[in-house]
């Protein structure tokens, strides 16, 4: 029986390393996560999103104890830049804590924010130099997208 799981590498790059750009959308989010509302978890994610006109958003998860009315970090951050009227989009960062592990975007999350496109995305840490650097295609392969609109 063949083994199914992909072989999967992560590209680590030092936050140093990177365009500043990319830098400044990681501290944004860092500083994003610090507003979380995570009475249930405890567990604070920040994002920020940086949009083709060069602005930047952050948002934070917010929990609700109606568990799944909760949003992400990441549909935060979208969501204020779609309703200022952005809709095209470069990169994300999402940052949180977990000692070994880095946080990806929820499935919910990657298919809100394949609606707008493929973006550059950054995974990091506070408190840690690497990050693990991807994007949205390779993390949401074989999309889900009615672009043409001709149902048949
Ligand atoms: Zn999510």
């Amino acid at each position: 029986m063949s083994n199914c799981k992909r072989n999967l590498s992560p590209n680590i790059q030092n936050l140093k390393s990177l365009e500043s750009k990319y830098q400044s959308i990681i501290k944004q989010a860092t500083e994003a996560r610090e507003n979380a509302y995570c009475p249930y978890s405890n567990f604070k994610v920040g994002s920020a999103v940086l949009c083709a006109d060069g602005s930047v958003t952050a948002g934070c998860n917010i929990e609700n104890s109606a568990f799944p009315v909760g949003i992400c970090a990441e549909r935060c951050a979208y969501s204020k830049a779609i309703s200022q009227g952005k809709r095209q989009f470069e990169a994300v960062a999402v940052v949180a804590s977990q000692k070994d592990h880095f946080t990806m975007p929820c499935g919910a999350c990657r298919q809100f924010m394949s609606e707008f496109g493929n973006v550059d995305v950054f995974i990091s840490r506070p408190g840690h130099e690497d990050v693990l650097v991807t994007n949205l295609n390779e993390i949401l392969p074989f999309q889900f997208q009615t672009t043409d609109k001709t149902f048949e």
